[in-house]
């Protein structure tokens, strides 16, 4: 008979361990640039008032704890589409595009992945390299065979390796899955442009590809939310097929309420009812259907103009404190290590600085100067503020040296 204790031993995931260190170090020098929530001044993480106010209204207005459907509020899955698409009324209406709430972006990865697995029968997943690290598990899960990373970043010149990008992809079999981070590539930073953009396309188009766009930084690359979702939208009137996990987590600063949403745009939508039941029904055997709270406060902001104005304006200021750190960071870093350069600070968007460090280097940092990041040098940029940003570049300077 087979008995636990027979489970392989397996190590704990990076950033876990971590963050475990993190919290066990008593020092008061510690710095977090660990996980990927917004931090305020104080070190604290934020929570944007906009979200407070929605919160008390949907706990004002809840009757009861009944069921949501396995696939969630339906206004609130609109409204994610259109934050994604622009007006999707008619595209809505005919089953072209349909919303799925999920646990976070990473349960509309999951749902995406086992729809893609059960009922399009693909095994094959191609995702960056380097890519946030679930990517691989979360597809491997569901049953996908083959996990295999295209180039993404040229790690001599910290660049795009736009070329190794186009080779890797333009050999992958027809209807691989290709993973693509819409905007504020997690851990990189690195974006395409527009015009890069338009190569993929064309080539995912020749080699009839699947593409699943994850995006979670919305708005926090460019500042502008509509502007992020350039990539999706050139996709959308390419006239492709494709799926896209959003994630809500950074954009409400509402993390631990797990507010996701997957969409899904077909050509046709003669088959929607289908397809409604097969997405129906691979939710109710993960978890039956999802939770109400933190989706139903998202609904309210994206739902009421007042809101909708005042969460629009509070996220541009998160937006801005990023890029505003990101050049305090490159100044403080060129100032103590002129020997090396530092453009690629601001170069990068979004939450993510990759300091492109090794994992001696980054524990190094860890064990003499008590500052937490995983592994290959991913520091969340809202970690840093006006008290400790010179702290750390002297003490990356240190480690460099
Ligand atoms: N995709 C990417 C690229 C991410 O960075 C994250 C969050 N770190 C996710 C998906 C998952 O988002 P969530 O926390 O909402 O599950």
């Amino acid at each position: 008979m087979v008995q636990f204790s027979d489970v392989p031993v397996v190590g704990q995931v990076g950033y876990i361990e971590v963050n475990t260190a993190f919290q066990n170090d008593v020092s008061p020098l510690k710095v977090d640039l660990i996980y990927g929530t917004f931090r305020s001044e104080d070190g604290s993480i934020y929570l944007l008032p906009v979200v407070k106010r929605a919160e008390n209204m949907v706990v004002n207005d809840t009757l009861n704890h009944d069921y949501l459907s396995p696939t969630g509020i339906e206004g609130f899955s609109k409204s994610a589409c259109r934050l994604l698409l622009g007006d999707i009324e008619k595209l809505w209406n005919d089953g072209k595009v349909f919303g799925v709430q999920s646990i976070g972006g990473t349960g509309a990865l999951k749902i995406g992945a086992e729809f893609l697995s059960r009922h399009m029968n693909c095994t094959t997943v191609y995702y960056p390299d380097p890519s946030w690290e679930m990517h691989g598990a979360v597809f491997s899960f569901s049953g996908f065979q083959n996990k295999i990373q295209y180039r993404y970043m040229n790690r001599e010149t910290l660049e795009i390796d736009f070329e190794g990008l186009c080779e890797d992809i333009s050999n992958a079999p027809v209807d691989s899955v290709v993973i693509l981070h819409a905007c504020g590539h997690n851990p990189t930073g690195l974006d395409l442009s527009k015009e890069q953009w338009r190569t993929i396309a064309e080539i995912m188009k020749e080699r009839k590809l699947i593409p699943f766009f994850d995006i979670a930084y919305q708005g926090m690359a460019s500042g502008d939310i509509e502007e992020d979702t350039w990539a999706i939208r050139h996709f959308h009137s390419e006239g492709f097929e494709f799926l896209c996990a959003q994630s809500f987590s950074k954009m409400f600063t509402m993390y631990n309420e797990r507010v996701g949403n997957l969409t899904i745009v077909q050509k046709s939508g003669h088959n929607i009812g289908s397809l409604k039941v097969h997405i129906e029904r691979i939710v109710r055997s993960l978890y039956s259907s999802p939770s109400n709270h933190g989706a139903m406060a998202v609904f309210q902001i994206l739902s009421n103009p007042e809101l909708y104005d005042e969460w629009s304006s509070s996220f541009k200021a998160m937006a801005a404190r990023m890029i505003e750190l990101r050049k305090a960071f490159r100044k403080a870093l060129e100032e103590e290590g002129a020997f090396r350069k530092w453009n690629h600070i601001t170069d990068q968007k979004g939450m993510f600085i990759l300091l492109h460090l090794t994992d001696n280097q980054v524990e190094y940092l860890r064990n003499f100067h008590h500052i937490y990041m995983v592994n290959s040098g991913r520091v969340n940029v809202t970690g840093l503020n006006f008290t400790n940003i010179s702290y750390v570049a002297k003490a990356i300077i240190d480690t460099l040296r």
